[in-house]
């Protein structure tokens, strides 16, 4: 599996830079879209319009707070009452409540999970409207539309740079291969892929770039040098900011979010090539809110909507057509050609393999 060459993620957002640009001279905004109907068929409970909608959310609880304002100024009558939960924990959630789903839709976090959850049968295709505003839709969202891609974000390394003035002579990592530097043992922060989507991109890069027997050596080094493991993926940037490690394994817009909270961070890529995610959305099987469900896919898939982001210090790319990335340079760097069909059938196994073989899940810090 040594697929990994030049981004080729540029092209979607140099064309999603060039449609802005054009959007921007126009006289007249767009109005969003209506939010699609319910189909035809659908039960009589479901044609009531909901008053409510539960959201499943795994981006930061800022975002989170912040997306059910926006959505509740767009639909006034319906109440988005949300949980946050990190990739793998929401999985487990919507696994455990198949036969009685609590979530309508699940908003955030690799699409890996999502590519998990669509093969356990926990998700509700939805052929929405707004799928045609996706920039590169091959790309970014399921064929059988299952979930669609809402963000895009690179994988990075943030060092605290108080911690490289003490180290004359220590320079922050620049490769994998850098981790497992004498310097850097017991001082890296990493999440755990059993909870985090994001630790779960960095193990499956690992696979990928050198191929799983080497992978999982290099895992099993990788995991002797880490301090601790957290729950949510982005922990680790503010863990490495406040100084309690000196390097973090992060998505870079995370880090780009501490830096801009004045934290004393340096952000820095593995040149042979990271992983990258797309965010993903998906409608929970048997939401009981089936149309507020669809409002809300609707309405992510917006550009005015994936925009909001910066306004809640989330700095990914968005994945729609005439919305501007807040952050173009996190996406100009070295990218594995990450397989998100390969990671997302694998990842029970994977992450079954590193808890039980590598790193325990106990005592993970939050
Ligand atoms: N929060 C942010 C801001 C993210 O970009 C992502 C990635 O999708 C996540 C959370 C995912 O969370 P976790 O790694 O905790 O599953």
């Amino acid at each position: 599996m040594h697929r990994f060459g030049r981004i080729h993620l540029l092209v979607p957002v140099l064309l999603l830079l060039a449609v802005w640009l054009m959007a921007a001279c126009a006289p007249v905004p767009v109005p969003a879209a209506p939010a699609a109907a319910p189909s035809a068929g659908e039960g009589a409970a479901q044609e009531a319009a909901s008053t409510e909608l539960n959201l499943l959310c795994t981006p930061q609880v800022q975002w989170c707070e912040g997306m059910k304002a926006e959505f509740e100024k767009v639909y006034p009558d319906i109440t988005v009452n949300f949980v946050r939960m990190s990739s793998g924990e929401a999985l487990t959630r919507l696994r455990n409540e198949k036969d009685n789903p609590q979530f309508d839709i699940w908003w955030g976090g690799p699409i890996d999970s999502f590519v998990a959850a669509k093969l356990e049968g926990l998700l509700e295709p939805y052929d929405s409207p707004n799928l045609a505003n996706l920039a590169d839709p091959d790309r970014f969202k399921d064929p059988d539309n299952f979930w669609a891609g809402i963000y895009i974000g690179t994988l990075g390394f943030a060092t605290n740079q108080n911690w490289l003035d003490e180290h004359p002579g220590v320079e922050a990592p620049r490769s994998w291969d850098d981790l497992l530097k004498p310097e850097f043992k017991g001082q890296i922060m990493v999440a755990h892929p059993s909870s985090s989507g994001t630790s779960y991109t960095a193990m499956c890069t690992i696979l990928q770039l050198r191929g799983e027997e080497e992978g999982w050596n290099y895992l099993r080094q990788y995991a002797g040098q880490v301090l601790q493991f957290t729950k949510s993926g982005a922990a680790p940037a503010k863990f490495v900011a406040q100084g309690e490690a000196a390097v973090g394994i992060v998505f870079s817009h995370d880090i780009v979010a501490e830096m801009e909270k004045g934290a004393p961070l340096v952000l820095t890529f593995p040149e042979e090539g990271t992983g990258y995610e797309i965010g993903g959305m998906g409608i929970v099987k048997g939401a009981r809110n089936l149309d507020a469900a669809r409002k809300w896919f609707d309405w992510a898939l917006e550009p005015a909507t994936q925009e909001l982001g910066p306004k809640y210090q989330a700095y990914q790319a968005p994945t729609v057509k005439g919305a501007q990335p807040s952050r173009p340079e996190l996406l100009e760097v070295n990218l594995i050609d990450y397989d998100f069909n390969y990671c997302g059938s694998n990842k029970a196994a994977f992450v079954d393999k590193f808890t039980n073989e590598i790193a325990a899940a106990d005592n993970l810090k939050e």
